[in-house]
């Protein structure tokens, strides 16, 4: 019997918010045993150079990808919903692409002092020490607040951090912009991405759609996703509640959606851990087929 490759499409690095380097993320895939990653930093590609040259010689592959921020109004007035857009075999290089990634991380740094402003009337925190974690060019992120607030012993780790002062519905969370998803899809695509919906189901107040809604009008939602261009779900994944995935699971199969599974790995910011969860075979090629920004990058 053939082993099964190990294919993991949702991982970070210290570009975004994740605690390895591109080098130390390419070690730990090898070490986890795995033949592919995917490096998907939330709004920025600059990890993938230092990733390329790290699988040299490694028998580890990478999909260049990125993992974009978007927003979901589902109608004028409705508080946005934030959503994330994994992108595969984009074009690391295309123009529109990277002045949306400019943007929205210029407006992460933005809302990200604001909230370390207002948790500063509570907690002994200041910008400059949130700034000291984060790396030159990484995108920042509540997961770089969460390191000074475990540094000074406010909360053990980033999971008490996101369920205590960092959570999106307290007192001190500031949202930030993202474009809307169909933008975000659109944008995906015009760089050669394949378009898969990071965590779809988390719970069924979050996600592109409303899982609350008669079931009827969750598939239409997703159909209008997927004329839109949206090519895949990531349905296995750690985040996805027991009944999501189900949900998720009929409805990808029903309407021919490519099915992921994938870890988010962050390395020390976040429990998860390489490998945890893989997406088959056939649908990665699913993927590869469909991607035109980029190809695999073979060490
Ligand atoms: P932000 O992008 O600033 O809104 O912060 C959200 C990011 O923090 C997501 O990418 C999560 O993967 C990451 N994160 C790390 N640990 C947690 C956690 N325990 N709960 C929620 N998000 C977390
Ligand atoms: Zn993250
Ligand atoms: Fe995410
Ligand atoms: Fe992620």
């Amino acid at each position: 019997m053939v082993a099964r490759r190990r294919i993991d499409l949702h991982t970070h690095s210290s570009y975004s918010d994740g605690s390895d380097s591109p080098a130390e993320l390419v070690d730990q895939a090898v070490a986890a045993g795995l033949d592919v990653i995917a490096l998907t930093d939330h709004d920025t590609v600059r990890g993938i150079p230092e990733a390329a040259a790290a699988i040299a010689g490694r028998g580890l592959a990478l999909v260049p990808g990125i993992e974009l921020s978007a927003q979901v109004i589902d109608h004028p007035g409705a508080t946005p919903r934030s959503v994330h857009l994994l992108g595969y075999f984009i074009d690391p290089d295309h123009a529109e692409l990277h002045y949306e990634m400019e943007r929205i991380r210029a407006h992460r740094a933005d809302r990200l002092r604001l909230m370390v402003g207002k948790l500063s009337a509570d907690y002994d925190i200041t910008w400059d020490e949130v700034l000291a974690g984060i790396p030159p060019g990484a995108t920042p992120g509540r997961p770089h607040v969460a390191e000074v607030l475990i540094a000074k012993g406010y909360v053990p780790d980033t999971t008490a951090a996101f369920a205590g002062p960092l959570r999106a519905d307290g007192p001190y969370h500031v949202p930030h912009y993202a474009p809307r998803l169909h933008t975000a899809i659109a944008l995906i695509r015009s760089a050669g991405g394949v378009a898969v919906l990071a965590h779809p189901f988390t719970d069924e107040r979050s996600g592109a759609i409303d899982h609350r809604l008669p079931d009827d009008q969750v598939l239409e939602g997703y159909r209008a996703l997927q004329e839109l261009g949206l090519a895949g779900l990531e349905i296995d994944h750690q985040e996805n509640s027991a009944e999501g995935k189900d949900v998720l699971g009929r409805i990808a199969s029903e309407l021919g959606f490519i099915r992921t599974g994938s870890s988010d790995y962050h390395g020390a910011k976040k429990p998860n851990q390489l490998g945890d969860y893989l997406t088959d075979a056939d649908q990665f090629e699913a993927i590869q087929a469909l991607g035109t920004g980029s190809g695999l990058i073979t060490g």
